[in-house]
């Protein structure tokens, strides 16, 4: 069967799976501030071109973030089979976060050891993405060795900045029509969400500033000021009080994991009030004022049963409440950042493809399962307006961000025979097809 050749294919590059990852983390693609966007671009466009890709390099020009010092570079290779059909594309973000504290290993090393890849970026997610090289260059050979004409086309993209909202990335390519139904059919997206799960689409995201306003006065007599951090104080109890115990109790059919995000959630991402605090020779000693300015940042997420504007009323109505209390309450809210919760319909011919693909090489059902958090999905969601998305990649989840992060090669290896039978599914050969050798 077609099926058994393409998981020997996979296996048969083991030795290249794990170099090409070890490569990847070698390159140190940190954003923010966004270094070696290119380097990592031109490597992977070299790789790609020697198994018969087309490369285009795209750089996001004008994007957010985007400058001489750190073009935000995109690769984007595609592979033209024999005859007309769909397009299946893998999507990766090359950039990796900061490595923060607390590594025994080199983040930029790419170490082996026991059957795991130690780096930043190793599980988010830079095994992904060579674990969807590995499968696709496996079935192009396998294809070709079992004398079959492979339909459509592959599409492999490493784009820029998903760790910081995607805009020098997805979007951008999104805006350009990289990723319209027309030209895309199906999405695969290899972020680190184990194995054995597809991760339909993530909650919604709603991020504002929250300022409260008083009025300046000498400290010893704060009866002659207002105080705007005792009204912010104010809007926390009410937060505490009503508005959690409110989010706690909405129910989701999004699958979310973990179980604590299966809820709508609030954050208070950060507080500042009063004489604000110098970098250089902070002494903890402001001077005496009542003060006039406290912010805070709220990181508001939303089920899909919810709406952005019912979202953006509770908290109006959760201010009104307050000053309705208190003698001159005065405040601002300042909309950031908002996201559209997303979820790919469970018959969607992706994860139909790709829930087969995990039944034939790990013999169990998937998981379907929502992010708390957002990804590249989004974009491709609401700007390339196309469905037919999911996320699925090897890596374990919680261990994205962290020191130490790893991904382990038999998880790649598995994720990938996943990913290549799932391919060769939706470009519209039967994996279940008797072999021709
Ligand atoms: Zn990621």
């Amino acid at each position: 069967m077609l099926t058994d050749q393409l998981k020997r294919a996979v296996e048969q590059r083991r030795d290249a799976l794990i170099s090409l990852t070890q490569s990847l983390i070698q390159i140190p693609t940190i954003n923010p501030p966004g270094d070696r966007y290119l380097d990592i671009c031109e490597y992977l466009a070299d790789r790609l071109s020697s198994t018969g890709f087309k490369i285009e390099m795209i750089r996001a020009e004008g994007a957010l973030a985007d400058s001489s010092a750190h073009p935000r570079w995109n690769v984007l290779a595609r592979y033209e089979g024999a005859r007309p059909g769909p397009c299946l594309h893998f999507n990766s973000h090359h950039d990796v976060v900061e490595t923060g504290h607390g590594w025994t290993k080199d983040p930029f090393g790419g170490a082996l050891e026991d059957g795991r890849i130690y780096g930043r970026g190793a599980c988010d997610m830079k095994g992904g993405l060579a674990a969807s090289i590995i499968a696709a260059e496996a079935l192009i050979a396998a294809a070709e060795e079992a004398g079959l004409e492979l339909p459509g086309s592959i599409e492999i993209s490493a784009t820029a900045d998903e760790e910081s909202g995607g805009y020098g990335g997805v979007a951008y390519l999104a805006e350009k029509g990289y990723f319209s139904p027309e030209r895309v059919q199906h999405v695969i997206i290899p972020e680190p969400l184990n194995k054995d799960r597809i991760c339909l689409g993530h909650r919604g995201v709603w991020w504002a500033e929250i300022e409260t306003k008083g009025r300046i006065a000498h400290g010893s007599m704060p009866f002659l000021g207002t105080c705007a951090v005792r009204h912010m104080g104010a809007v926390l109890a009410e937060i505490e009080t009503h508005l959690l115990p409110l989010l706690a109790s909405k129910t989701t059919a999004m699958p979310v994991v973990p179980e604590g995000a299966k809820q709508s959630t609030l954050n208070i991402n950060s507080i500042h009030g009063g004489e604000a605090e110098p970098e250089d020779g902070y002494t903890g000693f402001p001077s005496p004022c009542v003060p006039d300015r406290c912010r805070i940042i709220i990181d508001r997420r939303f089920l899909i049963e919810e709406s952005l504007d019912d979202v953006k009323a509770e908290i109006s109505a959760l201010m009104e409440r307050v000053r309705s209390q208190r003698p001159d309450f005065d405040y601002e809210i300042k909309p950031l950042h908002e996201v559209q919760p997303s979820m790919t319909d469970q018959d969607a011919p992706v994860v139909v493809a790709v829930g087969a693909a995990i039944q034939q090489v790990l013999g169990q059902q998937p998981d379907f399962v929502v992010s708390p958090g957002t990804y590249d999905q989004k974009h491709i969601d609401r700007i390339g307006k196309l469905k037919n998305c999911i996320a699925y990649g090897p890596g374990i989840l919680e261990l994205a961000h962290q020191p130490d992060e790893w991904v382990g090669v038999e998880d790649m290896i598995q994720s990938a025979q996943v990913m290549a039978i799932a391919a060769a599914q939706l470009l519209g050969l039967d994996p279940e097809r008797p072999s021709s050798l």
